[in-house]
């Protein structure tokens, strides 16, 4: 117990940290964007590093805002036309970033990683490099997975697995996972409203994976298992892990402050 509460006391010294923010958090159901909890998400993470944080943003919304500027009734059904979509809506996605964090002085850069990038090592060392680099000059790097090239083969297959190689190759000391549910459940809160959240998890095996299934959000591309065993393995390398509700992205100022919200996968070395 003793060791959980250290565990959060530890968040308020977290300096380089990945923030991963899920489509279902950056888009209305209807497919326009959230400009709202966008514009709120630009300022809380601006101020992070106005503190002298060091943030990398990991958002998806990529196809879900090409399909709306493009005017398609839903998300393409084919492989092509949902690279097609990516390709629109990432330019869009990251003109709303780059205005948005100008208004505090930050500029963003894009990052677009395929799963080859971090297989590769020479790849991954210029990946590294990029990333060194931005930080360096307080620039926030805003990742996504390269859709429009991703075949199968190549890739990460969603963003929480990518957000946690992001934290494991750039030695993040935190990663949030930022979804529309407060935590992870330890049963469906949406068949069982008495569902209990688990708040600090310590123990790293598979079976801490069980209750995932069904449970939690199905927005995303994800849902609860990819956010479990993203975070569950960031902790195993040492990096401590957080699903958290991004319905308010001041969350993250709780997170900081140590404040018990959200459930937190304790990094094995804090252990
Ligand atoms: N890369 C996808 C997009 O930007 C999202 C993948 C995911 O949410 O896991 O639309």
């Amino acid at each position: 117990m003793n060791n959980e509460l250290n565990a959060r006391e530890a968040l308020k010294l977290a300096k380089r940290i990945v923030i991963k923010i899920g489509t279902s958090s950056l888009v209305h159901a209807g497919g326009k964007m959230n400009l709202r909890r966008i514009e709120k998400l630009a300022r809380v993470l601006s101020e992070l590093m106005n503190q002298g944080r060091e943030i990398i943003l990991v958002s998806s919304g990529a196809i879900g805002v090409g399909a709306e500027v493009l005017k398609l009734r839903e998300r393409p059904s084919t492989v092509s036309g949902r690279q097609a979509a990516a390709a629109v809506g990432q330019v869009h996605l990251m003109q709303v970033y780059s205005r948005l964090f100008a208004e505090y002085g930050y500029n963003v850069a894009q990052i677009l990683l395929t799963r080859d990038t971090v297989d590769d090592p020479e790849a991954l060392q210029n990946a590294v490099n990029t990333f060194t680099g931005l930080i360096e000059m307080h620039v926030l790097p805003v990742v996504n997975e390269n859709d429009t090239i991703a075949v199968d083969e190549i890739k990460f297959g969603d963003n929480d697995n990518l957000s946690s190689i992001v934290a494991r190759i750039t030695g993040a000391d935190l990663l949030v996972i930022l979804t529309d549910i407060d935590g992870y459940y330890k049963d469906n809160p949406s068949e069982r409203p008495d569902a209990e959240m688990y708040h600090n998890i310590t123990d790293l095996s598979e079976a801490i994976e069980a209750a995932a299934g069904g449970a939690g959000s199905r927005l995303g591309t994800g849902g609860m298992l990819t956010k479990v065993h993203a975070s569950r393995l960031a902790a195993a390398s040492g990096i401590h892990a957080v699903i958290a509700n991004g319905s308010d992205p001041e969350i993250l100022y709780r997170i900081l402050d140590g404040e018990d919200v959200g459930t937190m996968f304790v990094g094995r070395a804090a252990q």
